[in-house]
């Protein structure tokens, strides 16, 4: 299979203005308050990463990983290991999350952080793909939605190649 063509899909200042957009956004609602955002490695690494330093208010990172895809193709099953994660009772939390596609590992990972009771808990999706839901889930913040196509770039991957574009592309399979 050849992986290596792509079209940009979402340029990389487009994304630095939504980003930006979301940080604000995150940083009036959560003035006063102290934030724990809890990035899904691999895929939100480089989202997290921007978003925290365009949120104002006082904020935290914790990280769980999270791994359901194997190359283009969902497994359908959600693989989740919570190590070294801080205290969720009576926090603030935002999950900060690459992409939404049949939200099977944001049902999950919710489930598990509402059940150590915290103060609130919100998403916050880079990208979502609403054709392809298979859970009952939906973000509170989301950068762009996209139709379905499989995405590459920006701290996506295809195999652990193209997390490092600047961009999001549509590969071409
Ligand atoms: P879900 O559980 O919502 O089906 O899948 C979420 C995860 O699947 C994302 O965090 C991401 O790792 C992976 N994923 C879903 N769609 C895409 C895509 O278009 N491109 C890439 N690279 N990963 C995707």
């Amino acid at each position: 299979m050849a992986a290596d063509k792509y079209t940009v899909l979402i340029s990389e200042e487009e994304i630095e203005k939504r980003v930006k957009q979301l940080g604000e956004q995150l940083s009036s609602e959560y003035a006063g308050k102290k934030i724990l955002l809890i990035c899904t490695l691999k895929g939100a690494v480089i989202f997290a990463s921007d978003l925290a330093r365009s949120i104002k208010a006082p904020c935290e990172l914790g990280f769980v990983k999270a791994k359901s895809y194997a190359g283009e193709q969902t497994t359908g099953s959600v693989d989740i290991s919570f190590e070294d994660l801080p205290d969720i009772k009576g926090r603030h939390i935002i999950i900060a999350e690459d992409i939404i596609d049949t939200g099977l590992t944001l049902k999950k990972l919710s489930e598990y952080f509402l059940a150590k009771e915290p103060a609130s808990m919100k998403i916050c999706a880079l990208l979502d793909k609403p054709s392809r839901r298979k859970a009952d889930i939906t973000a509170d913040y989301i950068g762009f939605k996209i139709e379905d196509h499989f995405v590459v770039g920006y701290g996506l991957d295809h195999n652990e190649r193209f997390r490092n574009l600047p961009f999001i592309a549509k590969l071409e399979l």
